[in-house]
């Protein structure tokens, strides 16, 4: 049957996340999701939140996480952007700042969603090839751009760069906006957050997923200078004003608010990975050096997609990409000491 209207349709490949298993019994290491519980405080603001309040809508500047935010990180409620997760802060960080005709540049191994969004979005972009270590050439950046785009660290590579690294980028990228996606900064890469007030052009985005153990809630936010922020502001005022909900601002303010729990939290993912990096090792696997809530690996005499096979038939879930230059690696989520001495006797038979 002809149907003319179908050729009116957008076709655009998505992003695909990690799949989410209802299974039982799983060791799920597939999605960078912290094996560990959020704060405490969080499920007292649960457990007393009121449902009547929900029949009105939710603050649409969000200030209680905001000022909660500008506290944590000494700066002002102004230079704060919230988004319904780090997704939604970096979709309409593209819209707002990637708006010329130059291509934007970013990894060629990096985070899939950004061609997805230059996609949707027809923003034209370059791919800066890694070294063959994985590592990132500042000086592969020094062209005329549209603006940058780079993960601190890197996914899915778990490398990072250095604070004098990222100077370096913005002395040389004045004329665009540079953004730093630091989903995973805190299990020990150093934040650009530093920067904000010496460079206009610098967006540092973060998210609660990670280091917060709060993916199902969706909290993201970016920090900037007021010039960015007010942009970001005007154009998510442009198609929803209210992406963070009322429950959200309440957790993330609480979660915010518990540095000690943060630090304990992320103090024990940062060691059980030190401990998989070496078990793995062991194992014979080459393991990258991480910053990140993940190792990225490869074994010289087991392809990696019949180990990933292999694992999920034992219901252990990690992630493969079957993507150029990287097809034959793994990502390896840091789970508990507990799930992951189920994941190295499960590669022990399995190798
Ligand atoms: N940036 C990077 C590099 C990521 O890996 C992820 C997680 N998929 C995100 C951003 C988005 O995370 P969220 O939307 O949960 O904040």
């Amino acid at each position: 049957m002809n149907k003319p209207f179908l050729n009116k349709l957008r076709k655009i490949d998505p992003y695909v996340p990690g799949e989410q298993s209802q299974a039982a019994n799983l060791v799920k290491l597939n999605a960078n999701e912290n094996p560990y519980p959020p704060s405490p405080r969080v499920t007292e603001v649960l457990r007393t939140f009121d449902a009547a309040k929900l029949a009105l809508y939710p603050d649409a500047n969000g200030l209680r996480l905001k000022n909660a935010l500008a506290a944590r990180f000494s700066v002002k409620n102004t230079q704060v952007f919230l988004g319904n997760g780090s997704d939604d802060v970096l979709a309409l960080a593209f819209q707002s700042f990637f708006c010329s005709d130059l291509p934007i540049l970013y990894p060629d191994i990096t985070y899939s969603f950004y061609p997805v969004w230059c996609d949707l979005l027809r923003v034209p972009y370059e791919t800066v090839p890694l070294d063959d270590d994985f590592c990132v050439n500042v000086r592969d950046y020094d062209k005329p751009n549209g603006g940058v785009i780079l993960p601190n660290p890197n996914a899915p590579t778990g490398q990072g760069v250095t604070l004098d690294f990222i100077e370096d980028l913005l002395q040389h990228n004045a004329d665009s906006v540079v953004i730093i996606d630091e989903a995973y900064v805190d299990f020990g890469a150093q934040s650009a957050v530093a920067l904000i007030d010496k460079y206009e052009n610098l967006l540092v985005v973060q998210t609660m997923s990670k280091s917060r153990s709060l993916a199902g809630q969706r909290i993201g936010y970016a920090l900037g200078s007021e010039t960015l922020i007010s942009t970001l502001e005007a154009v998510k005022n442009s198609y929803n004003s209210y992406t963070m909900d009322m429950i959200a601002l309440e957790t993330g303010a609480a979660s915010v608010e518990d540095e000690t729990y943060f630090r304990q939290t992320c103090d024990q993912v940062i060691a059980t990975r030190t401990r998989s990096a070496k078990a793995l090792a062991a194992l014979g696997f080459t393991v990258l050096p991480s910053q990140s809530n993940f190792l990225f690996v490869t074994h010289p005499n087991k392809a990696a997609k019949a180990i990933f096979e292999a694992l999920r038939k034992q219901n252990i879930f990690i992630r493969y990409f079957s993507l150029p230059r990287i097809d034959n690696y793994l990502r390896i989520t840091i789970g508990t000491d507990e799930q992951m001495d189920k994941l190295f006797s499960a590669l022990k038979s399995i190798l």
